[in-house]
């Protein structure tokens, strides 16, 4: 029996062997699996954050490159305009729709935009009142209204822009943070600025935009925008300016084409860009509802993807506005006539 006792117990002690190795391949497999699972995680990290930093092409603006390059102090609007209809998309620099009633009275409107402005008394610019209207905003407006004072014929409030064919980002982010820098650089110059947005909404109608403009006493109304095409190879720069229509323009057609000269000017020699010329344009509600001289920088194409993924830099974003500024400077330099 010994021996069967003896076997048993070798049995045993072979079965516990067993056990014990296969405890340990199983542990070495699941450590071997772990550590394949981190390193898998590790990479796609390192892949959504070179992404990220460097806006590789395909990106579809996620969040974080939003939030990036969303400039300081562009946040949503304080409590005094914000208890009206529009809704924040999610994230927060989406696009959403809104009403396509006026949501916010116009004269709330300008006093909030005179209100933000600050000057000094010095520069080439001290005394002017400059009006920079960033183009767009994250709320669209389906709504209609009449293209100028008194028309019958309509177009849409607020569309929305363009968006980057690399970068994915809204042309309103863009616009808006080219539109902060201007202001630093004019203020730095003495002028007094008026921000039709700070933020990443506006509340009002189109016509709000020149409105604000008008009564807040601007001798000069900046648009920016970006540019759009089908055609993916276009590039370049160009400043549209109002046409003169009587009643309308009449009055401030002259020095708004003599504004968009210059302008358009300094983009070109400023950003080494194509130069697709000043455009003369009698359809368009920010001109035609404007009474002081406006012009409108068409800065660069987000429909061409090199173009566009300068454009969402802040190094380059810091240049167009270092070159609008020098137009602005060069209008006023040259004499202002008329106001
Ligand atoms: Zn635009």
């Amino acid at each position: 029996m010994g021996p069967s006792v003896d076997g048993a117990a070798q049995i045993a002690m072979n079965g516990s062997g067993i056990d014990r190795r296969q405890r340990y391949l199983s542990i070495g497999a699941l450590a071997v699996l772990l550590i394949a699972v981190v390193v898998a995680v590790a990479l796609v990290w390192a892949g959504v954050g070179d992404e990220s930093a460097g806006n590789a092409s395909g990106g579809s603006g996620s969040a974080r490159d939003w939030g990036r390059l969303r400039p300081a102090g562009a946040e949503a609007p304080s409590g005094d305009i914000s208890a009206t209809v529009y809704v924040p998309d999610s994230p927060a620099y989406g696009i959403s729709q809104v009403s396509a009633v006026r949501s916010v009275p116009s004269a709330v409107l300008i006093a909030k935009a005179r209100a933000s402005a600050t000057a000094s008394a010095t520069g080439r610019l001290a005394g002017r009142i400059i009006c920079i209207d960033p183009g767009h905003a994250s709320n669209t407006n389906s709504g209609t209204e009449p293209i100028g004072p008194g028309s019958t014929e309509t177009k849409t409030t607020e569309p929305g822009g363009t968006s980057g064919v690399a970068s994915g980002i809204p042309e309103h982010i863009v616009t808006l943070a080219i539109g902060l820098e201007l202001r630093k650089q004019l203020e730095s110059e003495g002028a007094r600025v008026i921000m039709v947005r700070e933020g990443q909404t506006f509340d009002g109608l189109a016509r709000d935009r020149p409105l604000i403009a008008s009564k807040s006493g601007a001798s000069l109304f900046v648009r920016i925008h970006c540019d759009g095409s089908t055609n993916s190879a276009a590039n370049g720069a160009s400043t549209l300016y109002p046409a003169s229509i009587p009643g309308w323009t009449d009055d401030i057609a002259i020095e708004s084409r003599r504004a968009a000269d210059s302008i358009q000017a300094a983009l070109v020699s400023g950003l080494g860009v194509p130069d697709l010329g000043t455009v003369e344009r009698s359809d368009m509600l920010g001109f035609n509802w404007s009474d002081v001289p406006a012009v409108l920088a068409e800065v660069g194409f987000m429909s061409n993807e090199a173009e566009d993924l300068r454009l969402v830099t802040p190094a380059y974003q810091r240049k167009v506005a270092t070159s609008l500024s020098a137009g602005i400077l060069d209008y006023f330099s040259a004499g202002q006539q008329g106001r």
